[in-house]
């Protein structure tokens, strides 16, 4: 008889965002006409930086001639790319990184699960609550995870991210091995600074642990004070696993494009994490397009530069607009400086879904309710500033008018 990866099994079902679209359209069902604005789900809505489309254009019409076509490229991406991101993504910063300690990727989603296959299944996983479900689920399909009652699997270590810490966890008690941290913050919105890292690499190196950063807003940092990328603190270049990814800095969410970095030095029993996610990636994955690396060089062409600063001025203006409504409003507000989500506490004690209803049904705007991220985003909502500026206006002059 065939049997199923039980671990499948034992996720729960009822997907956070499946859940929201299902109340948001019961919604708009029962009230045909009604004006609902999504300020939900986080997914970008400006379109492709011009730059970034011409080297499309430009790559395909390679793809099209004999002397210039490209077939299978090195499973680490191409030079090209690799240079261009070190250069300015990680040399301007003082992070030590080379170029040979990349890998280009269709996204950081797909790699921050996949980094699993790399570790003993036996490894203990922590993570922020609340949290990107992608860690805790792709932990659980590897079978880390234990089992799942009452909110929690009950081998993860939650680690919580509440007012009362300032949404930055404590170093736990009992210690993991694989250690996930994502900042900014999704869902809290929320930057790290050096002095909040340098703990995390210290405990990481002195327990054997491997930090998986997640990068992924670093370009919505506003505050120049604050660390673009683990490697600007010392020694996480023994410790620590960076990803990145184009899809919120220039709109790559449906072109797909990422990176991972695992420093040469990063060892762990005697084994070098670089060679062994090389044997990976070589086994498991063939390369992102040619066409959408060269679309993901020009986002650091001159051009691609301003392009990107312009979309990212836009949305960091909606999530100033949403931070100061609500706060305005009276709602304790958190994030939106330094990332593009905005985190705020539901009004008299209210749950999460609770909230989330009453600014379905009277302000008609849809939110994601915190308590889907984690037990700690319980009376949380987060809300998004990847939307139409003024949509985003109008939803916030809702939201300040039935509270
Ligand atoms: C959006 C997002 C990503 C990006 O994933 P891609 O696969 O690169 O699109 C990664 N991490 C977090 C926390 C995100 O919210």
């Amino acid at each position: 008889m065939l049997k199923l990866n039980g671990n499948y099994l034992k996720m729960p079902g009822s997907y956070l965002f499946a859940e929201v679209a299902r109340r948001a359209a019961a919604f708009s069902g029962a009230h045909p006409g009604a004006d609902v604005i999504k300020l939900g789900i986080g997914d970008v809505t400006l379109p492709l930086p011009r730059a970034c489309v011409d080297a499309l254009k430009r790559a395909a019409d390679e793809m099209g001639s004999k002397d210039t076509f490209m077939g299978y490229g090195p499973y680490e991406g191409y030079d090209f790319l690799r240079e261009a991101i070190v250069e300015h993504d990680y040399a301007p910063y003082g992070a030590k990184i080379g170029a040979d300690e990349l890998f280009i990727s269709d996204g950081a989603k797909g790699d921050c699960g996949n980094i699993g296959d790399i570790f003993s299944q036996d490894c203990v996983v922590a993570v922020c609550d609340p949290v990107y479900p992608v860690y805790v689920d792709a932990n659980a399909m590897s079978g880390r995870a234990g089992d799942f009652a009452d909110g929690r699997w009950d081998n993860i270590v939650y680690m919580p991210c509440t007012s009362d810490n300032g949404f930055f966890p404590a170093l736990p008690e009992r210690v993991p091995d694989l250690i996930y941290l994502c900042f900014p913050n999704n869902p809290t919105g929320m930057a790290a600074t050096r002095e909040q890292l340098r703990p995390w690499v210290d405990y990481a190196n002195e327990h054997g642990s491997v930090i998986l950063y997640d990068a992924a807003y670093r370009a919505y940092m506003t505050d120049p004070s604050l660390p673009r990328s683990i490697y600007e603190i010392p020694g996480a270049e023994n410790c620590a696993i960076e990803f990145g990814s184009f899809s919120k800095t220039a709109g790559f969410t449906g072109t797909r494009c990422g990176w991972t970095v695992i420093p040469r030095a990063l060892r762990r029993g005697g084994e070098s994490l670089y060679d062994m996610w090389m044997r990976h990636q070589s086994t498991k994955y063939n390369g992102t397009s040619y066409v959408i690396q060269r679309a993901a060089e020009a986002v650091y062409s001159p051009e691609g530069q301003a392009q990107v600063a312009e979309m990212i001025g836009y949305y960091m203006e909606n999530a100033r607009v949403i931070r100061q409504g609500l706060s305005a409003a009276g709602l304790e507000t958190y994030g939106g400086s330094d990332s593009p989500y905005i985190w705020f506490r539901a009004p008299e004690g209210q749950d999460s879904w609770s909230f989330f209803d009453r600014l379905l049904s009277e302000a008609q705007v849809v939110t994601t309710p915190g308590s889907g991220f984690g037990p700690s985003g319980e009376g949380f909502i987060r809300v998004t500033a990847f939307g139409d500026a003024a949509r985003t206006r109008e939803a916030v002059e809702r939201i300040k008018s039935i509270l």
